[in-house]
């Protein structure tokens, strides 16, 4: 007999094995403990109270942000025979007084609720009536005004410990990891002695890869092809871009659709839900999309233009590959689009929160700039230690770095810093070395320099890669001048160099490699569309969900899909061996999949 928390698992789940720190978290939660989870989206957070709700006696209160996403996550309890229900304004008075009957009688295990349904009086009195044995808060970030979303609503929360349920554990989880976040979440929500669980925030299931921004739309078109009727992705910046790439998208015959703050509450919501049911498989939006989204099998997120920071970045690529599966990530960089996020900033009433701003938009500058390794950027940046030596899933990993002789583009570069005084930082001597008419360049009368305009055949960004370069092998100096502010000197090996015509082997820049490629390759490139079972096993999920009136994921996850793909299960007892078949799942649904299971394996006979 297996001890019940993997009986759980199993015959609810109908998962085998519990994901890193899992096990550790439940019990914990089970011991009577105090908890905090760091885990990345898609880690798994949601089992992490799922189970102890099953084990314990009594009723599991889960507070949660999103009205959107409580649905769906009953549903998906409710699929795998877990009784769950939630109470939230989108329901009448009198459906919600039903299942306050249901709560009293005794048979519910999960009561998901809004954060505001705590500041009724009436409502803390039927709380009150009911055994509740643990308390989960959801996106616990929200209750902290250091977090990126931060809820007023949330504050509610500290009635938990202090007046309502003062010995019933509480358990917290969000993805956000800061310090100042984790800090107010305990004092906030009155947390005695938590222990806090932090887990990497590595996804190795996702490829990442930044490209230069050229022909950019042609790549996403040679990247669909990859993945023909599953779900993507692409961020772009403004309502404006959003709209015009979908519209070029469906002429192509891609089924896309924009999202963006400016439509009607009712439009993006239907939006989304074609994207949750399948029925668009693109989505081409701002950043105002995401919170709201839980779908696991996102194979694809593209961003068209320049995120706005790191911590943005990793959130939006994190909607990728949440089952765990191969997906991909893809940034299309140019320099030029900073000028964009620059006119945001410029528009920022506070002086500190320019600051702010502009310190992170260099750091995604930099990251999109790298040469190194780009999950160790990430995870050093989420303070882990970040040190692959290959972590074979990213570009810069996996693609092999062409050198050439940049001697004489390392002169000019040279003699830019020497001519224009060293005392500027990269962009002024691109700017001088392209031959710019900006200010910056006319008002010191740099465009009468040797220099000014002597580099044609190279753009901005492959220049700042060659000053990065240069900086790394000693040729140049990088200078902190002011907090943030960096200014190039020429070393005394750069001045050698210079003098003696040395020759300066340089890294060919990715814009040079790109032409004539093809746009992807390497892991992450798994897809699974030609697969003819695959999908017509989505097809019957699709089918089964319509009538449900749930996502289709809610029924089974691309994983177990696959699975069921690879294994043929013909019988009950192949068939609850796959991936994310529990006993209500097998008795719902078993028959059907492997009906056509058996049809798609005779025809092969
Ligand atoms: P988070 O809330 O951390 O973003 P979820 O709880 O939504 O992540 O989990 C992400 C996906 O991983 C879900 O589809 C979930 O069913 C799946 N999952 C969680 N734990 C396991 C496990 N132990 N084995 C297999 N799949 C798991
Ligand atoms: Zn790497």
């Amino acid at each position: 007999m297996p001890d019940i928390i993997h009986h759980i698992l199993k015959t609810y789940f109908g998962y085998d094995s519990f994901r890193p720190q899992q096990e550790e978290i439940i019990r914990n939660v089970l011991a009577g403990n105090d908890t905090v989870v760091l885990m990345p989206t898609g880690g798994g957070k949601s089992l992490c109270f799922q189970i102890p709700a099953m084990a314990l006696e009594g009723i599991t209160l889960v507070v949660s942000p999103l009205i959107a996403l409580m649905k769906d996550q009953v549903d998906a309890m409710i699929a795998n025979g877990i009784p769950a229900v939630f109470i939230n304004s989108s329901l009448s008075a009198r459906e919600i007084f039903e299942i306050q009957e249901e709560l009293q009688r005794g048979k519910i295990k999960l009561l998901y609720i809004a954060p505001e349904r705590l500041a009724l009086l009436d409502f803390q009195v039927f709380l009150k009536s009911l055994p509740i044995s643990l308390i989960a808060v959801d996106e616990a970030h929200c209750i902290s005004e250091w977090g990126h979303e931060f809820r007023p609503d949330y504050r509610n929360l500290q009635r938990c410990k202090q007046v309502l349920f003062p010995h019933v554990p509480i358990i917290a989880l969000t993805a956000t990891a800061t310090l100042k976040v984790k800090e107010d979440i305990i004092t906030q929500l009155h947390l005695q002695t938590p222990k806090v669980f932090l887990a990497s925030f590595d996804r190795p299931n996702l490829f990442i890869r930044v490209k230069p921004k050229q022909q950019a739309f042609k790549e996403i078109l040679l990247l669909l092809k990859k993945y023909t009727d599953e779900a993507v992705i692409i961020y772009c910046l403004s309502r404006k871009e959003t709209e015009t790439l979908a519209v070029a998208l469906n002429k192509e015959g891609h089924k896309a659709t924009a999202y963006h703050a400016g439509m009607s509450s009712d439009e993006r919501k239907k939006a989304q839900d074609r994207f949750k049911k399948d029925q668009v498989s693109i989505i081409v939006a701002t950043i105002a999309f995401g919170m709201g989204i839980d779908k696991p099998d996102v194979r694809l997120v593209i961003h068209y233009s320049l995120p706005k920071s790191i911590e943005g970045y990793y959130q939006e690529i994190g909607r990728a590959g949440r089952d765990g599966l191969a997906s991909e990530c893809v940034l299309f960089y140019t320099y030029g689009d900073t000028r964009t996020l620059e006119y945001f900033i410029g528009a920022m009433e506070d002086a500190d929160e320019q600051r702010r701003a502009r310190v992170k938009l260099q750091e995604i500058v930099d990251y999109c700039e790298a040469q190194g390794c780009r999950r160790n950027i990430l995870l050093r940046y989420f303070g882990e230690v970040g040190e692959m030596q290959n972590c074979a899933s990213c570009d810069t990993c996996t693609t092999t770095k062409e050198t050439f002789d940049g001697t004489v583009i390392a002169q000019k570069i040279l003699s830019a810093v020497i001519k224009t005084g060293q005392k500027f930082g990269a962009q002024h001597v691109i700017s001088v070395l392209r031959g710019s008419k900006n200010q910056g360049v006319l008002s010191r009368g740099h465009d009468s320099l040797s220099v000014y305009g002597i580099v044609k055949d190279y753009d901005d960004s492959a220049l700042r890669l060659f000053i990065k370069e240069l900086a790394s092998k000693g040729y140049l100096l990088k200078d902190e001048i002011d907090h943030n502010i960096f200014i190039f000197k020429v070393s005394a090996k750069g001045m050698d160099a210079l003098k003696q015509r040395a020759s300066i082997e340089l890294t060919k820049p990715p814009v040079a490699m790109a032409k004539g490629k093809s746009s992807s390759s390497g892991k992450g490139s798994s897809t699974h569309s030609d697969n003819e079972l695959f999908q017509e096993l989505r097809a019957l999920r699709r089918k089964i969900a319509e009538q449900r009136n749930v996502p289709p994921f809610v029924i089974f996850s691309d994983k177990s899909l696959l699975e069921m793909t690879e294994y043929l299960p013909q019988e009950r007892e192949q068939f609850s061996k796959i991936f994310g078949v529990g006993a209500q799942k097998l008795e719902d649904f078993g028959h059907k999949f492997m009906e056509v299971i058996r049809q798609y394996a005779g025809k092969k006979l």
